[in-house]
């Protein structure tokens, strides 16, 4: 990793790189499934698709993002009694519900590998990717830089941006817009990630 002359040295340069300087003089992380990450300002809100029991017959909220988050009836700590109640539960399917994990950017455990771009270059990289754009629901991507350095920037609800540096990843949720930007040469190619075939999942408890 180079030491932090070169932001100096694009500052210096022009002024209408400043926005480009004040991305490089960012501490340098990869955008991940990373805890020191900062959560959104606003928790992301997925939409329910259907329910599920745990193995301790706590209800479990399946949501359109691939994560799950527990809906218990634990009186007197939590009070939901409509989860007991299958009709009450129905009407809840398709309705928002804040999902922590998302805050959090952690891509779905069980989720795999669907598809992979080409590597992508300065020169190649596609006009669509440069602007605001998102992957359609339910999909994932990891944004893999293997030369260069490559600016990053999601949309709310994060509202921020890095740079990720060669051999770093960064994560693309589900609907948030985001686009990149590439600073000099750079070369990457984003994986796709789905949750699997009916077939091949886990079966649930
Ligand atoms: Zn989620």
């Amino acid at each position: 990793m180079t030491a932090a002359a070169p932001a100096v040295a694009v500052a210096a340069a022009a002024g209408r790189d400043s926005r480009r300087a004040r991305l490089e003089a960012r501490a340098r992380r990869p955008v991940s499934s990373s805890p020191s990450l900062p959560v959104p300002t606003r928790s992301m809100r997925r939409t329910i698709e259907g329910f599920r029991l745990d193995e301790e017959r706590h209800w479990v909220a399946a949501l359109d993002c691939g994560h799950a988050r527990h809906v218990r009836h634990d009186p007197p700590l939590v009070e939901r009694a409509w989860v007991l109640d299958a009709r009450l539960r129905e009407a809840r399917i398709g309705t928002p519900l804040d999902c922590v994990r998302c805050d959090r950017r952690e891509l779905p455990d069980h989720f795999r590998e669907t598809r992979r771009t080409r590597r992508f270059t300065e020169a190649t990289v596609p006009n669509a990717l440069r602007r605001s754009h998102s992957t359609r629901r339910g999909v994932w991507g990891v944004l893999h830089v293997h030369r260069g350095r490559l600016a990053y920037r999601q949309h709310a609800p994060f509202d921020d941006e890095c740079i990720l540096e060669a051999g770093q990843t960064g994560l693309i949720l589900p609907e948030v817009e985001h686009e990149v930007e590439p600073l000099g040469p750079v070369e990457f190619e984003i994986a796709f990630h789905a949750a699997p075939p009916p077939d091949e999942a886990d079966p649930a408890p």
